[in-house]
């Protein structure tokens, strides 16, 4: 399969990115559900005071010649939130509204996502605060190696290992590996996951988040005695994990009604042939105009009444003004954080069945283990083996969070984070501290 090596020029930089920052402070957001489920767990207060703060964070001046000569200096972070369980995985993004704040918060889910599916990793999150789309690729090229050079104590297949997140791809993670191989003067294609796969990446990665998010929806409505066949489903967001989802929710037997992206939505109760909006996806690089359904807006999508409700495309989207309107049975969390904390309590009085991010789009950072892995043998599977192994995890892991949910009459995001903080938990325990 041809590779496509273009930066998406779809950027997840949306014009109300602000409500991120200015709704809630996204460390502090995404510490208020871990608060709630460390008074669950009575979780002492050392541990406590452990998981609260993130054991690295390193700020990297950045300094880039441009293709005009002159040179400009970026700024890049590198936080490693937590390692106990092993390496800290998580994303690099290039986006100007990259903060040290979201960094640290992003690290710490990570963390979470990455016990929640018992991975044997930590989490880590990096970024560097530029607008890639203004960058030629020599300028991104620089860019990405002098970030790799700048964080390269932390970085390695035993330590730290980045991946691709808002606004990189396989073409950076290869400079990665690359610049980080140069250093060490080895090939080491186990320090970075979403490579092409013709160096060491693995089957089944890209699809992998949406193929989890399908997994997880059919589980939830076994458990809900919800039929999947005729299915009703909306999907905001139709990039890698959006329209992956609504394709293989579709071949499940789903109905698609409805699908957007960040230039509109379109909606057709009779189901939108899902294949062919991929096909003028990659055509156009947008749906709007796309023949055989119906243009609506943007919050429509998300409250219309529909069996499954998958929110794929970026964070804040479920707001306290959106969650009342909500008539989904199921919301899938594709993206990672579409809900606000405040709006979760309001999705439970209406007993919308959630399935939290840190769950639903673990299937990404799953397939990057497999990728490790593989590197590491240095023996590969096959597409159908990686399918399989992800099934077997997604589905387990479901089965894990809703057993606790049930166990302590909390919601699934609740006892997600309670699933993945007491791992993380045990651990440091059984480790004590070093002194
Ligand atoms: P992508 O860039 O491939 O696609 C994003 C989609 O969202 C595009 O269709 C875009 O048009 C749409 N979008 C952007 N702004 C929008 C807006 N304001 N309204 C409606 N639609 C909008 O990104 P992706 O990889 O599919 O990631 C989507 C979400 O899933 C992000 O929150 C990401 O962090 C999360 N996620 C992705 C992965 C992965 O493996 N790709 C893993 C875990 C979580």
């Amino acid at each position: 399969m041809a590779i496509d090596l273009r930066l998406p020029t779809d950027s997840i930089v949306h014009p109300d990115k602000d409500r991120f920052l200015n709704e809630d402070n996204p460390f502090e957001a995404m510490m208020s559900r871990f608060d709630r489920a460390a008074e669950l767990l009575d979780l002492e207060p050392g541990i406590y005071r452990i998981l609260r703060n993130p054991e690295k964070q390193l700020i990297v001046s950045v300094p880039v010649q441009l293709d005009s000569g002159d040179v400009e200096v970026f700024t890049g972070y590198r936080v490693v939130y937590n390692s106990s369980r092993g390496p800290s995985k998580g994303g690099i993004r290039f986006d100007m509204q990259v903060t040290l704040e979201e960094v640290k918060a992003l690290a710490a889910w990570m963390t979470w996502k990455c016990a929640v599916v018992n991975l044997p990793f930590g989490g880590a999150k990096g970024g560097v605060i530029c607008d890639p789309h203004k960058m030629s690729i020599g300028e991104l090229e620089r860019l990405t190696r002098r970030y790799t050079s700048g964080i390269m104590q932390l970085l390695g297949p035993d330590t730290d290992v980045p991946a691709p997140d808002v606004n990189t791809n396989e073409r950076v993670m290869a400079w990665v590996m690359d610049t980080y191989s140069m250093r060490v003067g080895r090939t080491e294609n186990a320090v970075v996951t979403g490579k092409p796969v013709e160096m060491g990446g693995s089957y089944g990665r890209r699809e992998a988040t949406g193929r989890g998010c399908m997994l997880v929806t059919r589980e939830a409505m076994e458990h809900l005695g919800l039929p999947m066949q005729g299915a009703t489903v909306a999907v905001q967001g139709f990039g890698n994990v959006g329209s992956v989802a609504a394709r293989l929710l579709a071949r499940e037997g789903c109905k698609i009604v409805a699908i957007g992206d960040r230039f509109g939505a379109l909606y057709n109760a009779a189901g939108i042939d899902v294949d062919a909006a991929i096909a003028y996806v990659q055509e156009h690089r947008t749906l709007v105009d796309f023949p055989g359904a119906e243009a609506i807006d943007s919050e429509t999508l998300l409250t219309l009444d529909v069996d499954v409700l998958l929110p794929a495309a970026m964070e804040n989207v479920i707001t306290t003004k959106v969650a009342p309107k909500i008539r989904a049975k199921v919301v899938c969390e594709g993206a990672n954080g579409p809900t606000t904390a405040a709006a979760d309590p309001i999705l439970d009085s209406k007993g919308v069945f959630v399935i939290p991010d840190i769950l639903a789009n673990a299937g990404g950072v799953t397939v990057s283990y497999f990728e490790w892995v593989q590197d590491r043998m240095g023996y590969f599977w096959s597409e159908d083996v990686v399918n399989e192994r992800l099934a077997d995890i997604m589905t387990r892991s479901f089965r894990d969070v809703l057993q606790l949910a049930t166990q302590h009459n909390v919601n699934m995001r609740t006892a997600a984070y309670m699933l993945s903080i007491s791992r993380v938990a045990t651990v440091h325990r059984l480790r004590g501290i070093y002194a």
